[in-house]
């Protein structure tokens, strides 16, 4: 597969509206029984999508999902209202999505939010009005047996991801890009991003402790999770590969952590 060769200095692809995008999916988490929250008002609206297992299920897994993070990333929020709409899920699984954490940088397709703020550097020292939101929404939630961001890179030759998996839980990360490498170019360079990376999989060696700006998945693995993955689709390539690559990627994650799902839908081309 060929690359678009429209990135130059960012991504030059397509929008998205966000509203649209938002809107429906709440049409379709209310017509599949979640939950739904606002937990930031428009137009910086955020929304925290619940769906709750049944009351029959004793221990059930705990997912999080969030995306929409950079506004200059429209397949994640694609991505997570496809799995809305799809509404395939383990039985049993207990899932929380925030569809879209920065929807004032969709609508001006930047990566920061309307005040210039970078939004996955704000997990450590939050001011961006967004994030306060959101942490406050997250310190009410129990903690999660699985942490999946969904991002993508402008500048990327492939697919790939990043692990944080400080007690070396069995990982889903190799199972996640041999099932993306089926119809998406992954990433194989030995450096992504300044990372050590082998196959289109980055396992930081850090401390977010000593780190001074918190992406998301730093505040994830230290307050609600021992198992984080940000999923990054290389977004100079077309729009509804980027989207089946988050997808099947999220797919993959979730059939390791409860075992398998309904029939995937591959191919699906939904932008
Ligand atoms: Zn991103």
């Amino acid at each position: 597969m060929q690359r678009l060769g429209t990135n130059i200095k960012g991504y030059s692809g397509e929008t998205i509206n966000i509203d649209a995008v938002q809107h429906d999916c709440v049409a379709a988490a209310q017509a599949h029984g979640w939950s739904i929250e606002a937990i930031h008002p428009a137009p910086r609206l955020i929304l925290a999508l619940t769906r709750h297992a049944p009351r029959t299920t004793q221990h059930a897994p705990r997912l999080y999902i969030s995306t929409g993070i950079h506004g200059d990333e429209p397949a994640g929020p694609l991505a997570a209202r496809l799995l809305l709409q799809e509404n395939v899920w383990p039985p049993g699984l207990e899932i929380r999505m925030c569809p879209c954490l920065n929807p004032t940088g969709f609508a001006l397709n930047r990566r920061e939010n309307r005040d210039g703020l970078d939004l996955n550097r704000q997990y450590l020292a939050p001011q961006a009005e967004e994030t306060l939101a959101h942490i406050a929404w997250l310190k009410r939630q129990p903690p999660f047996d699985l942490c999946l961001c969904l991002h993508e890179d402008w500048e990327a030759h492939g697919f790939y991801l990043y692990e944080l998996n400080p007690d070396r839980l069995p990982s889903p990360a190799e199972a996640m890009i041999a099932r993306v490498a089926t119809f998406c170019p992954i990433d194989r360079s030995e450096m992504i991003e300044s990372w050590p990376a082998k196959n289109g999989i980055i396992r930081p060696d850090l401390d977010p402790r000593n780190r001074p700006q918190w992406p998301e998945a730093f505040f994830l693995i230290t307050h609600k999770t021992r198992l984080s993955y940000t999923l990054e689709a290389p977004s100079d390539f077309p729009l509804a590969v980027r989207v089946a690559a988050l997808v099947s990627a999220v797919r993959t994650a979730l059939e390791a952590l409860s075992g398998p799902t309904a029939a995937p839908r591959p191919g699906h081309s939904e932008t």
